[in-house]
């Protein structure tokens, strides 16, 4: 069954950063989908800015080389792509000084009604300057929305400062910070799972659940992105955004509605309630990794500090956490965190365990009775996997085995999945807030990661290297394995 496609209103889309990376890789290819599904409109625009004075023809070729190096051959059929490339303009503004807005302003008057949207794909340092100009000339209208990129800040101070600039110029209501996790198949099945079955929640406490791994693992390294790593490390750039949102929609409460503002709240409640960690116990319940040569797929790969040309780094490439959430649905029951690059897979995934069964009718020949788990998956391949024990199969008396009941989105429903970007783009026009951070969620995760960042700081923090394509440093096997507890590719 082919999805309903229900077309969005008319909008103009202003991308600062038009010609960027993420403009050209993501952003670009998919609008292009959208359109090709049928839900663009016919007035929608869209309106790349950058300081290059490359005018219309120059960012159709832009736009063009961008689509055929990130949209398959087979669907960049000739009709398609033309209906696509008539929607797209160019504006060549610097956007730290003046020159160039009032053209934008012209453009973008031809039609005031319509739903405006800017979206900042270019470095946070110019979030302030630009809204400061979207204000003074006078951009914003009541259907305007504006789409923050990550990151939103290196630390709680930063990320105020950014909310306060934007929150100057534009309503909260208005504002949508993206994190793309959010807009993955499986995320939100995650919140169909829990809550539109009766099956799981009773079960979803500490009565129940051992712990929970998240992990989001890369199997590339710093690329080219180096210098701009170099300023962030692995628990900034992954774990304040990605993983605690994975772990707030993984241990809420249920919201009363599925919409934003009580997903949102749910979600605070949870990032307000981990156990904050600080200098006196971040050498126990953290691990900082960085990698070095090794090889990853069969391919020998160089290390960080030859990726990033530099003798020495302080920057982490890895990061393994235990965070525990202190109320009364999870406590006593870990979260271990990880994530990293130039790990031995690119996977990333929920893993819940259950605890043991109370009590066994089964004798020794039947063999170990592991416990449950559930698996969600959410790349590379979108899916879930419940494992249950059952007999084995045959004649051989009461043998147990644990089976996975697997379920591959991708094959179940013979459609792949839409990039995240393409629904949380057609969400922005919608003006649908449930699938982005509010400011209050922001400065919570901050306030969680702030004082991680300034114990390792103060306590001079040791980073253990790993060679690339391992699961990162044996001190991360030995995080968990000091509770008596395993990584689950430890456990296959
Ligand atoms: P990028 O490739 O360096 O592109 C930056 C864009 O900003 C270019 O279009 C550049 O065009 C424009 N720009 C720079 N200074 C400008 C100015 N003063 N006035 C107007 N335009 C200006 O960066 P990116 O990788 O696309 O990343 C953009 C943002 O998204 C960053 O905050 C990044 O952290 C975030 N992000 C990126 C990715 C990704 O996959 N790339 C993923 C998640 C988040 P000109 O040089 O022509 O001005």
């Amino acid at each position: 069954m082919s999805p309903r496609t229900i077309q969005v209103s008319p909008f103009d889309l202003v991308v600062f950063g038009g010609t960027g990376d993420l403009a050209a890789r993501k952003l670009l290819p998919a609008l292009f989908q959208r359109d090709r599904a049928g839900q663009l409109p016919e007035q929608a625009r869209i309106i790349g800015v950058s300081r290059k004075a490359l005018g219309d023809g120059g960012y159709l070729r832009f736009v063009r080389q961008a689509l055929e190096a990130h949209v398959k051959p087979a669907e960049l059929e000739g009709a398609a792509l033309e209906r696509f490339l008539a929607r797209v303009h160019f504006c060549a503004v610097d956007v730290t000084g003046d020159g160039g807005w009032s053209e934008l302003a012209t453009l973008l008057s031809e039609d005031v009604a319509q739903v405006r949207t800017f979206y900042f794909a270019v470095s946070p340092d110019l979030f302030a300057p630009i809204s400061q100009r979207i204000g003074r000339f006078g951009l914003v209208t009541p259907e305007s929305r504006v789409v923050l990129e990550k990151p939103l800040g290196k630390d709680g101070e930063g990320a105020r400062v950014v909310n306060e600039a934007v929150g100057r110029v534009f309503g909260e209501h208005q504002i949508f910070r993206i994190d793309h996790y959010l807009g993955k198949e499986t995320v939100q099945n995650l919140m169909a799972l829990r809550f539109a079955n009766r099956l799981f929640e009773p079960l979803w406490n500490s009565t129940h659940i051992d712990h929970i791994q998240i992990t989001v693992a890369e199997d590339l390294g710093v690329g080219e992105r180096g210098g701009y790593y170099d300023t962030s490390g692995a628990l900034r750039d992954m774990v304040q955004n990605h993983i605690l949102q994975l772990l707030c929609l993984t241990a809420m409460e249920p919201p009363d509605a599925f919409e934003a503002d009580a997903v949102r709240d749910e979600k605070l409640k949870i990032l307000k309630a981990l156990r904050r960690i600080d200098d006196h116990t971040a050498e126990a319940a953290t691990v900082r990794g960085q990698y070095r040569k090794g090889s990853v797929g069969g391919q020998p790969t160089q290390g960080y500090l030859e990726d990033l040309a530099a003798e020495e780094s302080e920057t982490e490439t890895f990061v393994a956490i235990r965070a525990e959430i202190a109320n009364w649905r999870w406590a006593g029951v870990p979260f271990y965190l990880r994530t990293g690059k130039r790990l031995a897979a690119r996977t990333s995934e929920i893993v819940v365990n259950f605890r043991p069964i109370s009590h066994s009718i089964f004798d020794h020949t039947a063999g170990r009775i592991s416990q449950n788990r559930l698996i969600i998956r959410l790349q590379p391949d979108e899916g879930m996997t419940l494992e249950v024990m059952i007999k084995d199969p045959g004649p051989g008396g009461m043998r147990l085995r644990r089976i996975p009941l697997d379920m591959s989105f991708v094959e179940t429903f013979g459609v792949s999945n839409p990039d995240a970007y393409e629904r949380l783009l057609m969400d922005v026009i919608r003006g649908n807030q449930t699938l982005f951070m509010r400011h209050d969620e922001v400065a919570a995760a901050w306030n969680w990661i702030d004082p991680i960042l300034s114990a390792w700081k103060h306590t001079a923090q040791r980073i253990h290297p790993y060679p690339a394509g391992a699961w990162g440093p044996s001190a991360s096997i030995a995080l968990i394995e000091r509770d008596g507890r395993t990584w689950l590719e430890d456990t296959e």
